[in-house]
């Protein structure tokens, strides 16, 4: 395997009193702008008075929809749709989400992004009870949930609300029952879930920010931790039960996940990483002749640290942009061309020149190495390497891919080793202090988890995390040939 964190999911809803509104073209919008949070798989379905339809595949969004198909979907006055990443579960169609089942109340879907860390103990618990699984995702223990409890309370929010009793790890949920969409976040915060509104009234709930600017909505607000929002003919309400007061959402959404014209907690997602560019350049300063960033996501951080430095920034990329999913992964022994294929350097840039690249993150080093290489190659006389995120010493539990120790170069090396490995004249991380205050905010503290090894919500009783893959029958290796397969542009070069 190659550096590899991959993006989560994308999770949509919107629901229209009126009627007038195209909810399947606006969720497929929807989804189009969240597309970077997932592309193995993506689904919408849609509800025309209590009758759900639905369509869900394996690909793109513009792979998997066409205008046929929209109109297919029909109708109707609320839809959900997600985009989907598995940290969980293999690629295939039925792991694709929306999950729609049906239940003696009617109808159900479900779009869930993050990972819950009691799910093996959930799924095991509900076999016993007689349950058959038809997929291998979570979303499917959280439909189960919300079901048994929906048979004994008198309303599908009262059983989400029972629900997050139960579950236990990151999830923003948004549900569809036959006359209502329910949005609830976990009472950690771990994953973005913000509300918006259209002209006409509808409700919009998004991932993030970029979802409503697509369709033209305005923001209302970012769920807090624990919230549940109902939308009915009715109107609007909030069910602050289970609502906590500090919220303790994943850091790495400001330094890579989040798209940076996104604003997630009130902090515009391209200014945090400018500030953690900032931060690097106070807490790593170095003598050099320009500053460069690794596309995308170190970009902003590099003219945040250039901003600082004085050092002028330039672009130092050029990245290929058609190479996504039609690309065929390169056989190991040309893996060092793969780096070349994806991302060339600007010659003219770096000739002569002490360079600082900034990157925003390193996991096994192979791919950082390459790209010190390439610069080197093209003429630069030193490259001192900045990274906007600390060193991952521990896996994630929450819905990313941030892999077991074994695989984390920071947890083999020390940083003098790892400057060596990767061939950088010398290399600086953010601190953890630094990567908090990037987006520092007076009710949201950050997961730091994979950086520290102190997680803010329990994990998983087996921490080993591909045990705990394996507890729900993944079959790993098919899990990650399948990626590779479907997989272009995640942080893999
Ligand atoms: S462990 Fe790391 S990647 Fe996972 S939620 Fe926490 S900060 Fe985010």
């Amino acid at each position: 395997m190659e550096n590899l964190i991959h993006e989560e999911c994308g999770i949509f809803g919107i629901y229209d009193p009126s009627g007038t509104n195209d909810v399947a073209s606006s969720t497929y919008y929807g989804l189009f702008a969240l597309q970077h949070r997932g592309q193995e798989s993506c689904g919408i379905a849609v509800n025309d008075r209590g009758v759900i339809t639905y369509h869900k595949d394996v690909g793109l969004v513009r792979d998997v929809f066409s205008k046929e198909c929209l109109e297919k979907l029909g109708k109707g006055q609320i839809a959900v749709g997600h985009t989907r990443y598995s940290t969980f579960g293999t690629v295939n169609q039925t792991n694709a989400q929306p999950l729609v089942v049906r239940h003696v109340k009617g109808q159900m879907a479900v779009v869930h992004n993050g990972n819950l860390t009691n799910a093996p103990e959930l799924r095991e618990k509900l076999e016993l009870q007689g349950a058959i699984f038809h997929t291998t995702n979570d979303s499917e223990i959280i439909a189960y949930e919300i079901i048994q409890e929906r048979l004994k309370t008198s309303s599908i929010e009262e059983a989400v609300e029972n629900v997050l009793d139960v579950l236990e790890g990151a999830y923003s949920l948004v549900v569809m029952s036959p006359e209502k969409l329910v949005a609830a976040r976990d009472m950690t915060g771990f994953r973005p879930l913000v509300m918006g509104e259209l002209p006409n009234g509808e409700t919009v709930f998004a991932s993030e920010t970029c979802a409503l600017d697509s369709l033209g909505a305005k923001y209302v607000k970012d769920l807090a931790a624990g919230e549940i929002v109902v939308v009915d003919k009715n109107g609007v309400r909030s069910i602050t039960s289970h609502v906590k007061p500090i919220k303790h959402m994943c850091v790495f959404e400001y330094i890579y996940f989040a798209r940076p014209d996104s604003v997630m907690e009130g902090i515009s997602v391209h200014e945090a990483r400018k500030e953690a560019g900032r931060i690097l350049w106070k807490e790593h300063p170095v003598d050099a002749d320009v500053v460069i960033g690794v596309p995308d996501s170190g970009l902003d951080a590099a003219l945040g640290f250039a901003e600082a430095s004085g050092i002028p920034y330039e672009t130092g990329f050029s990245k290929n942009k058609y190479i996504a999913r039609t690309f065929i992964q390169p056989a190991q022994s040309q893996r060092e061309n793969s780096v070349r294929l994806k991302l060339n350097v600007i010659a003219s840039v770096v000739k002569d020149k002490r360079v600082v690249m900034v990157d925003d993150s390193i996991v096994r080093g192979t791919t950082s190495a390459r790209i010190v290489a390439l610069i080197k190659a093209a003429g630069a006389k030193e490259v001192h390497v900045r990274i906007s995120a600390p060193p991952f010493i521990s896996p994630c539990y929450y819905g990313t891919d941030i892999d077991s120790k074994k695989n984390l170069i920071a947890c083999k090396y020390t940083q003098q080793e790892i400057k060596e490995q990767i061939g950088a004249d010398s290399l600086g991380y953010l601190s953890v202090e630094g990567a908090k205050e990037m987006a520092k905010n007076p009710q949201c503290e950050f997961c730091v988890g994979c950086f520290t090894e102190k997680y803010p919500a329990p994990i998983p009783v087996s921490q080993e995390k591909s045990q705990f893959e394996k507890k729900i029958n993944v079959k790993e290796e098919e899990s990650v040939d399948e990626r590779e397969r479907v997989h272009g542009d995640a942080k893999e070069f």
